[in-house]
């Protein structure tokens, strides 16, 4: 038979971009999976075989350029279709390029097909980042999130093998994972290990993939967690979440699920350390004469005296009303920053008010006036 042009095997033009190459071989590599047509796993695994070879050329940019100038003969036939990729019976489902690859393309990047060691190994950390308000911050809060994570799948308990067969011992390497390769060179021979490519370096073979997991044998679970926020966090802040990241595997222990804050803007109050800073606004007459005056603060409004002569700008600390240490005991402080605001639109009556006021004010009544005026005269009388 003819071979098929690769483009029209995937169905793509023949300016693709890689991705649309990459996404028509998913696509195609699902649908003609044997795993997926159990009543013609054959014919089936014909037009995978067809749909992976196109692939493999089109996918690389030098074979797809040769092929492109010269067509099948500019890619060697292509007809070999790879090393390991046999399905003379499917029996030998594992040779399918390594399974590892094949889900690949089921499932994209997964954490497992990174997988090439046989020992324990801790599961793999997760992140996220939540938003909280500025008072929950202060007095910490309480949150259910939701993450995924990969969790054993129940039908094949982890395995990946269909239920009633189990993983079998890897004929390729017996079982160790590895495997030797011996060279003769001009003064002996010298050896080299390689994982192998059948197993991956896990000594087992699926011979019937689990139909749940696709033989993976884990499976993608939306997990809630309850995350408690210690008070005194901070935007950039981090929780470390002992153990509730990926699963271990072969018996190793859980990764960890790191979740970093961020706090929301107070309409009031701002934040500086652990200090909340809150600006008030009182009239000219009140910094003048001193004032009671509510002012808010993160437990609620309380009553605080502004002193008599009270200057614009002025600074005071309610201290221990700040934001609780996060390390340690104790807390901040409350900053009020004092903003004198001088009235507008005045009365006829009012100004009149004012300047007789002013006609019986003192130069030495005004601090910072004082002080400006005699710099003024050593500056310009020395
Ligand atoms: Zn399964
Ligand atoms: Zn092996």
């Amino acid at each position: 038979m003819a071979k098929r042009d690769y483009y029209e095997v995937l169905g793509v033009s023949r300016n693709a971009t890689e991705d649309e190459i990459k996404k028509a071989y998913r696509k195609l590599a699902r649908k003609y999976h044997p795993d997926m047509n159990p009543d013609n796993k054959e014919e089936a695994a014909e037009k995978f075989k067809e749909v992976h070879e196109a692939y493999e050329v089109l996918s690389n940019p030098e074979k797809r350029a040769r092929y492109d100038q010269f067509g099948h003969a500019g890619v060697n036939g292509g007809a070999t279709g790879g090393p390991g990729f046999d399905f003379g019976g499917f029996r030998d489902f594992g040779s399918f390029g390594g399974f590892g690859d094949l889900f690949d393309v089921f499932f994209g990047e997964g954490p497992f097909s990174q997988q090439r060691s046989s020992g324990p190994e801790r599961g793999a950390d997760l992140q996220m980042s939540i938003d909280i308000k500025f008072e929950e911050a202060a007095f910490g809060v309480e949150r259910n999130v939701k993450i995924h994570r990969w969790e054993d799948c129940e039908q094949c308990h982890g395995t990946g093998a269909a239920p009633g067969t189990k993983p079998v011992t890897c004929p390729t390497c017996g079982g160790t994972g590895q495997i030797r390769v011996t060279r003769s060179i001009a003064f002996g021979q010298f050896q080299t290990i390689r994982t192998c490519d059948r197993c991956h370096g896990e000594g087992k073979v699926i011979e019937v993939p689990c139909s749940a997991c696709h033989g993976k044998g884990k499976v993608r679970r939306l997990r809630t967690v309850k995350i408690k926020v210690p008070a005194g966090v901070d935007t950039g802040s981090v929780l470390r979440l002992a153990g509730e990241g990926e699963l271990g595997i072969r018996g190793g222990p859980p990764g960890d699920l790191f979740v970093t804050i961020r706090v929301q803007p107070h309409k009031i109050f701002k934040r500086q350390e652990d200090d909340v800073i809150c600006e008030i606004p009182i009239s000219f007459v009140q910094a003048a004469l001193g004032d009671e005056i509510e002012v808010p603060t993160l437990e609620g409004p309380i009553n605080f005296k502004i002193p008599e002569g009270t200057q614009p700008g002025a600074v005071f600390h309610l201290r221990g009303k700040g934001i609780p240490h996060l390390q340690g005991y104790g807390r901040g402080d409350q900053i009020i920053k004092v903003n004198v605001m001088i009235p507008t639109r005045l009365t006829d009556k009012q100004k009149e008010l004012l300047r007789k006021f002013e006609d019986t004010a003192r130069p030495e009544q005004y601090q910072s006036r004082k002080g400006f005026f005699e710099k003024m005269r050593d500056a310009f009388m020395g």
